[in-house]
């Protein structure tokens, strides 16, 4: 492994330095056990430590199957489904593994008493397998985390829809919190070249997401001078949306729970900020009961930061505990565009808001390779950057899933794997000085 590491650490070695290095035949990865998905069984999620579920151990290096590239990965992050994965919620992931591995012969090493958690990374190309053209071994990457078989003609419109769509490294194993991946040769892009290493890993899942979500025609269909109200607007989706909302003319309206998020939103130029702690909203009056006087105290508060205009979006992924709050505040004829359901999935609203309203709710999830790559890009030139706030070594991912499971971090978290510290893999230096200060100032809320 160190000579793959002192390859990827010089901006001069290539193609054919990288096809001389060995692959081992083992790496280090960040796992969830088949044996352990009952370790938690009658606990409260709130109680569920992905300290205790998480392990760093050896895994045997898969071979890239027809398509298929493996990468040694220089830099993860975490993302919200590697805390579903490791508190085993809502059901364990090597179902989805057990799945994946039935649907034929090239897929049956994901089903392995082991799941290599992660879904995003950055890195170098190792090795390529069969009929992959596009990428060759020591090109500098990062992965989107859509898998597709692309064999029906549903997901040809667009790669969402494919009936096997999976999210790489929840819904299939081999993911980047590890030395190496594995991934489909279609989820590479180019990492931009005046990030580090630990940098470049953190947008991929989240600024995609994001951007179908706000961006895309497959969402919101954003356009200038829109509202856009955004939970969580300090986390990891949220932190991408408010760029977006920014970067594209919008009017971001920005949900947060404490004076570090307000101040990384506010350092991104977002003016219209609620600290929704400080504001004590109770949508719930109890488990069964909203309260609509308290959907209506944040309504009045919105309007109160916009001169009296209602959210033409609505950025939704808290689910249950705000779902109807959101509903009730978007404008008439606006959008409610959900791609999550952290604090429950049994979301309920006052349905006469949205039909007497004429508002919408458009689900979406991820996105496809096209916007993935049009993310990058935006990334790639320095218009949207990341929001990396702590980054921990690879022995510590099941730490770093706790800070993101208590939401004490903000933006995102990193997780470095092969990368020996902060700081490398820079290979444009001029593009980087141009954005530096975008760069720290994002960086420096913890
Ligand atoms: P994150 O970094 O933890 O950020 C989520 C933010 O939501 C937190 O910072 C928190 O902000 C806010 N929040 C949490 N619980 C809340 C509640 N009950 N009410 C209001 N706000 C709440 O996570 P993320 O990466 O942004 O992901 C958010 C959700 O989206 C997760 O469930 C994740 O699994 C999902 N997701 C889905 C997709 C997809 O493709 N479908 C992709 C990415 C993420 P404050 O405490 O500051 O308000």
């Amino acid at each position: 492994m160190r000579e793959i590491v002192a390859a990827a650490l010089s901006n001069e070695a290539g193609e054919g330095d990288f096809l001389a290095l060995e692959v081992p035949e083992s790496y280090r990865g960040a796992v969830v056990l088949k044996e352990e998905t009952s370790m938690f069984e009658g606990m409260a999620s709130v109680d569920k430590d992905p300290r205790k579920s998480i392990h760093i151990q050896d895994v045997p290096t898969p071979e890239p199957g027809p398509g298929e590239a493996l990468i040694a990965v220089m830099s993860s992050a975490i993302n919200y489904n590697t805390v579903w994965s490791s508190i085993f919620e809502p059901l364990p992931t090597f179902a989805f593994l057990e799945r994946y591995a039935r649907s034929g012969p090239t897929a049956a090493h994901h089903d392995q008493p082991f799941h290599v958690l992660g879904s995003d990374l950055s890195g170098v190309v190792l090795r390529t397998g069969p009929g992959v053209s596009r990428w060759k071994a020591g090109d500098r990457v990062v992965a989107h985390c859509l898998s597709v078989e692309l064999e029906s003609p549903d997901g040809h419109d667009d790669t969402m829809l494919d009936p096997e769509q999976r999210i790489w490294g929840y819904e299939t194993n081999y993911g980047g919190l590890a030395e190496l991946a594995l991934v489909k040769a279609n989820q590479l892009m180019p990492k931009p070249g005046h990030l580090t290493w630990e940098e470049a890993a953190a947008s991929g899942l989240v600024n995609s997401t994001a951007y179908r979500q706000l961006v895309s025609r497959n969402g919101a269909g954003m356009k200038q001078g829109d509202v856009v109200l955004i939970w969580g607007a300090g986390g990891g989706v949220g932190s991408y949306a408010t760029q977006l909302a920014l970067n594209g003319g919008a009017v971001p309206v920005c949900v947060v729970s404490n004076e570090h998020k307000a101040d990384l939103v506010r350092s991104m130029g977002a003016e219209l900020i609620i600290d929704r702690a400080a504001a004590g909203y109770r949508f719930w009056k109890d488990e069964r009961t909203q309260d609509p006087s308290e959907w209506r105290r944040f309504g009045a508060d919105i309007r109160e930061l916009t001169g009296g205009v209602d959210p033409d979006i609505v950025v939704e992924h808290p689910g249950r505990e705000t779902f109807g709050a959101s509903v009730f505040v978007a404008r008439r004829g606006g959008t409610v565009v959900t791609c999550a359901s952290t604090s429950g999935f049994q979301h309920e609203f006052d349905n006469r808001y949205l039909w007497m309203k004429l508002k919408r709710i458009v689900g979406t999830h991820f996105a496809n390779y096209r916007e993935a790559w049009e993310a990058n890009q935006l990334i790639a030139r320095g218009m949207i950057h990341p929001t990396l706030s702590r980054v921990f070594p690879l022995a510590d991912t099941g730490e770093a899933a706790d800070a993101v499971r208590r939401n004490t971090h903000s933006g995102k978290v990193g997780v470095l794997c092969l990368a020996p510290g902060e700081g490398y893999g820079v290979q444009d230096a001029a593009l980087r000085e141009r954005h530096l200060g975008a760069i720290n100032r994002f960086r420096t809320h913890q």
